[in-house]
């Protein structure tokens, strides 16, 4: 391997050597070669597009759906004096412009974009006049495929961009969470020129799975969070309610916690992550809106109180815990009526295409869009305030809006992200006379006149975590001496807020031309069930190891079970009957999966010595698990 790879992780990044797949993947790239990379979260990631990008000559495009993840990496890389730049939704039209007129002239390394930005017309027009780009990083690559768990069409617009560049640029995608089958959709979609996949195993040996059942989610996640009383926790709940509530016992019971959801403002969701991360709560409870770009290496147990429908989210979820490589829990908490609820989500995903149609009616409405109307406009959407009017389902209604936006007929975004404004109001002289905060105002108003240009001219964005960090006090503490100086007229100041909003990508069409292709929604449906039944079986069987379900699931052969999962652990302590007994029931089970009936003469080819086959399937009938039919038998679905 050259070492200019290496010189370059050692100048900027400072390490020695590459980490598990990293080289291989960087290599393929710089040679040319479109690449695809499947590496768990926590793989090093970035290595993989920033080196190569820094050894080419031109820009590398990054297209991301992660604008906190954006933020980041893009604060990131200037601190270690690369340029690097970002264009997203919720920055005004004019900083768009001047983002992408920097990456023309000002010899920028890495543009970040958010997939949506693809396929407007002013990205296509800055696109050609950019000089050179020297490769195209899709992350979360698996929202390219149909088939992927958190499909977005927008994706598809990354082919085009392929089309509008004249020359051959290499693309890498790279995602933490595939199975075969989507990383061939990915490799199509993306039009790779030759089928090249590097992957690292999703193995994670310091991490043991369990599934518990019980009666009583709450006093089981207090025994839990009781006996692993180290490092901090996360618990994930799909309701916004249940956080506040289960946080709520928890703080009763002396463990402390906070709950964190989609809903909160931003300066809410910023303090309690702030709290969490430095450990002054210990635990998080939180919907699946928690995760992303978190990084916290002790966290020691991640529970799950509802099953999440696919084992993708499960699996990214769940592998937050130990990513300081010690000891730690991944725990499902299944009740008798989860999988009913679980089935039910198929319905509520994927509501009858008349109520798809009455919502999009009913939403124009709402927001008083004429027929032909609207184009380009985005409007600010609060689902709980338009359910009431039209008597609908949060649920559904949700469900609705995803389908009208997957279908092309408007964006729907549940947390548009809207930045801090400030703007300073005084000159500068008379800026330090009114203080009601005492050095901490002096300290914050320091900062501000030193990160930030412009500041008396206009309102710019800021950041208050940035300032936070910089002076060293807490992200409250800034949020709050912001709001006196506000009060005291010596600043404008908005913090920011996410917003859900609907911008209708078309004019509003006449409700009964709605039309949801297969790809929206049939063969999504389909596929969805799948799922379900996936996270069903993993939920709810007791004989094969945790850690080989996941592991199989996304296409990895497995030589040993791990040994420290709750059905290892289990089988550890049976007889040497019960293990067999075990295990010709699975193999019963596994030969009866396509619920085709079979001659029950045919099982005989199993290898399972005959007194223990029929004292299996006789166990397996008396608990309804299997249907004898004269001489047939087959799995009762
Ligand atoms: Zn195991």
């Amino acid at each position: 391997m050259s070492n200019t790879y290496l010189d370059i992780l050692r100048q900027y990044w400072g390490y020695d050597s590459f980490r598990g797949i990293q080289e291989e993947i960087i290599t393929s790239v710089c040679e040319g070669h479109d690449t695809l990379g499947l590496m768990p979260t926590g793989g090093g990631k970035s290595i993989c597009f920033q080196v190569p990008a820094m050894s080419m000559d031109g820009i590398c495009i990054v297209v991301t759906p992660l604008i906190a993840l954006m933020k980041d990496q893009v604060t990131q890389l200037r601190a270690r004096g690369i340029k690097a730049a970002a264009v997203y939704s919720g920055m005004t039209h004019d900083e768009i412009i001047y983002t992408f007129d920097n990456c023309i002239l000002g010899d920028y390394k890495f543009l970040y974009l958010s997939p949506e930005r693809l396929a407007t017309e002013l990205f296509l027009q800055k696109l050609i006049r950019m000089r050179k780009v020297c490769m195209i990083t899709v992350d979360e690559a698996h929202c390219v495929s149909q088939w992927g768990y958190d499909f977005r069409p927008s994706y598809l617009e990354i082919a085009k961009i392929r089309h509008v560049i004249p020359y051959h640029v290499p693309v890498l995608a790279l995602t933490a969470t595939a199975t075969p089958e989507v990383v061939k959709d990915i490799q199509d979609k993306l039009e790779f020129a030759e089928y090249r996949a590097f992957s690292m195993s999703f193995e994670r040996k310091n991490l043991i799975y369990v599934v518990r059942h019980t009666t009583n989610k709450a006093d089981e996640i207090l025994r839990i969070l009781n006996g692993v009383t180290q490092g901090s926790a996360i618990v994930y709940t799909r309701s916004r309610r249940m956080t506040t509530e289960i946080a709520r016992f928890l703080l009763d019971n002396g463990i402390t916690a906070d709950s964190y959801h989609a809903g909160l403002t931003s300066a809410e969701k910023d303090i309690r992550q702030v709290n969490w991360t430095k450990g002054r709560n210990r635990v998080m409870v939180a919907t699946n809106a928690f995760g992303m770009g978190i990084d916290k290496p002790d966290v020691r147990v991640v529970i799950h109180y509802n099953i999440p429908d696919s084992m993708e989210a499960y699996f990214q979820e769940a592998g937050r815990a130990g990513r300081d490589g010690q000891a730690s829990y991944a725990v499902l908490l299944v009740e008798k009526g989860d999988k009913m609820t679980l089935t039910r989500r198929v319905p509520e995903t994927f509501p009858e295409i008349d109520y798809v149609r009455q919502t999009y009616e009913n939403v124009s409405c709402f927001l008083q869009v004429g027929v032909g109307e609207a184009e380009g406009r985005t409007f600010d959407f609060h689902i709980e305030k338009f359910c009431p009017v039209f008597h609908q389902f949060p649920v559904h209604t949700d469900s609705a809006l995803r389908l009208l936006n997957n279908a092309g007929y408007i964006e729907y975004h549940e947390n548009q992200d809207f930045r801090s404004l400030l703007k300073i109001l005084v000159r500068k002289e008379t800026l330090y006379r009114l203080n009601d905060n005492g050095q901490d105002q002096d300290t914050v108003t320091q900062a501000i006149l030193r990160m930030y240009t412009g500041v008396f001219a206009d309102t710019v964005p800021i950041e208050e975590v940035m300032i936070a960090h910089y002076t060293g006090l807490t992200v409250e503490r800034v949020y709050a001496i912001l709001k006196t100086m506000r009060q005291n007229r010596i600043i404008e100041y908005i913090p920011h807020r996410s917003v859900p909003t609907i911008t209708f990508t078309r004019p509003r069409v006449d409700t009964e031309r709605i039309f949801l292709p297969p790809s929206v929604y049939q063969d999504r449906i389909a596929d969805y069930k799948k799922r379900i039944a996936k996270m069903i079986e993993y939920a709810y069987s007791d004989d094969t190891c945790r850690s080989r379900l996941l592991l199989e699931y996304f296409g990895e052969n497995v030589a040993e079970d791990c040994g420290q999962c709750d059905v290892c652990l289990h089988r550890k302590h049976m007889s040497d009957d019960e293990r067999k007994a075990m295990d010709a029931r699975h193999a019963i089970r596994k030969y009866l999966a396509d619920g085709e009936l079979h001659p029950l003469e045919s099982l005989t080819t199993l290898d399972i010595p005959s007194d223990q086959l029929h004292a299996a399937l006789r166990l397996m009938a008396d608990e309804e698990e299997v249907v004898v039919d004269g001489s047939e038998v087959r799995i009762k679905s």
